[in-house]
């Protein structure tokens, strides 16, 4: 019986670690094929920052389901010290007395293999299968080989196909750009950023896909149109667009739920509502929105204040906070209402006589409709107000031709 072991810091495992596994198990045909991540690794120390072993442990089965009859092992994970590829040689051998053991390895480990700690077991035990990393490199591990073959009597299987040209490294610096998804599977893309690991931020075409799933179809127009006008604003106030366009993106993503939903999640998060939200469902959804977008899609706080205050609004919203409430309010396709177009033009020149006036529409449109007022949209109301008082700034005035 042949099994492939496949070491590595997988940190994170990605799709180049994907093609030189299944590369091996075409070629060798293997009955079990492990992936391996170390708990530490001996050869290369952690990127500060990396994420526990646990979750590379995770991460890595999340890449072997991509891969027919593969599967992590935690054999590293479990041992202290130094992950030796020779230790892990050991214990599979005790399981395994009969098994050709192969190990996987890309160029870079087998240029390296003689520094590793107990080579004569390792290449005693295990057979090694070569996928080079990058193309061009074919005579160098033939040469290695050979040398390796003299030196230790070692087996090398030289495998042959095209490598995908990346590596940890390079995903991880990409990661907080809101790029590297193209070379990860979807399940270890989606946990990276749920857990938010290497400072990562979501592809925001990723993002949409994933959270227009949660939306009635009818509401994605509305989306859309928030993130277009949260982006819009972002620019003109100089706040981080990708943030704006995240937080407009998902700031609904609860709202379709009905009543008893949207209670069953405020027990899931801890959220206690007061007899406002208990009276309106309109205003429960942006605490559960705020939740579910940080459980979900691990958005970071100053994100998810974004979704928490969208509705009501807060007094002294931080700048991401006011974008995100007027996106929502004023976005291209909001039906026409009382003073949206001075809401919108003012949202551009003077954010907070915007936030003013909008903030006056509402409590203006719920008293004609007897429906009762959050105290937050009175109390924010009032913070804006008075601070266009304290710049010197008078509050817009409604049109009459707008009422
Ligand atoms: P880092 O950039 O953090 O050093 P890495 O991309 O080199 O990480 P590791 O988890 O350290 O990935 O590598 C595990 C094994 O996978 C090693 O044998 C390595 O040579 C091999 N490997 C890594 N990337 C590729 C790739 N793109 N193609 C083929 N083999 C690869």
């Amino acid at each position: 019986m042949r099994i492939l072991i496949y070491g590595g810091s997988f940190n994170p495992p990605h799709l180049g670690h994907i093609r030189s596994v299944q590369t091996a198990i075409d070629a060798l045909q293997p009955a079990m094929t492990l992936l391996v991540p170390a708990a530490v690794p001996p050869h290369k120390a952690l990127a500060s920052g990396s994420p526990t072993a646990e979750q590379r442990l995770e991460m890595t089965a999340l890449a072997a389901v991509e891969i027919p009859g593969c599967e992590a092992s935690g054999i590293e994970i479990g041992r202290e010290g130094p992950s030796y590829t020779a230790d892990t040689l050991r214990e599979l051998r005790e399981q395994y007395p009969d098994a050709e053991l192969i190990f996987l390895m890309g160029t870079d480990m087998l240029l390296s293999i003689e520094s590793w700690h107990d080579p004569v077991y390792i290449m005693a035990q295990a057979s090694l299968a070569v996928f080079a990393r990058e193309s061009g490199r074919e005579q160098e591990i033939a040469a290695q080989a050979v040398c390796l073959r003299r030196k230790y009597g070692a087996r090398v299987y030289q495998l042959t196909g095209q490598p995908l040209e990346v590596s940890s490294t390079q995903v991880r610096s990409l990661l907080p750009r809101r790029q590297g998804r193209e070379y990860l599977c979807e399940g270890v893309y989606a946990y990276i950023i749920r857990h938010r690991l290497y400072e990562a931020k979501p592809d925001l075409a990723w993002l949409r896909e994933r959270a227009y799933a949660y939306l009635k179809p009818t509401r994605v127009e509305h989306v859309r149109g928030a993130e277009t006008m949260a982006r819009a604003l972002a620019e003109r106030w100089g706040a981080d667009s990708g943030d704006a366009a995240e937080a407009a993106i998902l700031h609904d993503c609860t709202k379709k739920l009905t009543r008893d939903e949207q209670l069953r999640m405020c027990e899931k998060y801890d959220i206690i509502p007061d007899k406002w939200e208990l009276e309106n469902d309109r205003l429960l959804h942006a605490r559960t929105g705020a939740a579910f977008a940080a459980d979900g899609f691990g958005a970071p706080e100053h994100i998810v204040n974004a979704i928490r205050w969208h509705t009501t609004g807060r007094p002294d919203m931080t700048l991401l906070e006011q974008i995100v409430f007027l996106a929502d309010a004023i976005e291209e396709s909001r039906k026409p209402y009382p003073a949206l177009e001075a809401i919108r033009k003012a949202a551009f020149i003077d954010l907070d006589a915007a936030t003013e006036l909008c903030l006056r529409r509402t409590l203006a449109f719920l008293e004609e409709q007897g429906e009762p007022i959050h105290p937050d949209t009175a109390r924010t109301r009032e913070y804006y107000l008075k601070k266009l008082e304290e710049k010197g700034a008078s509050p817009i005035p409604w049109a009459a031709q707008e009422k």
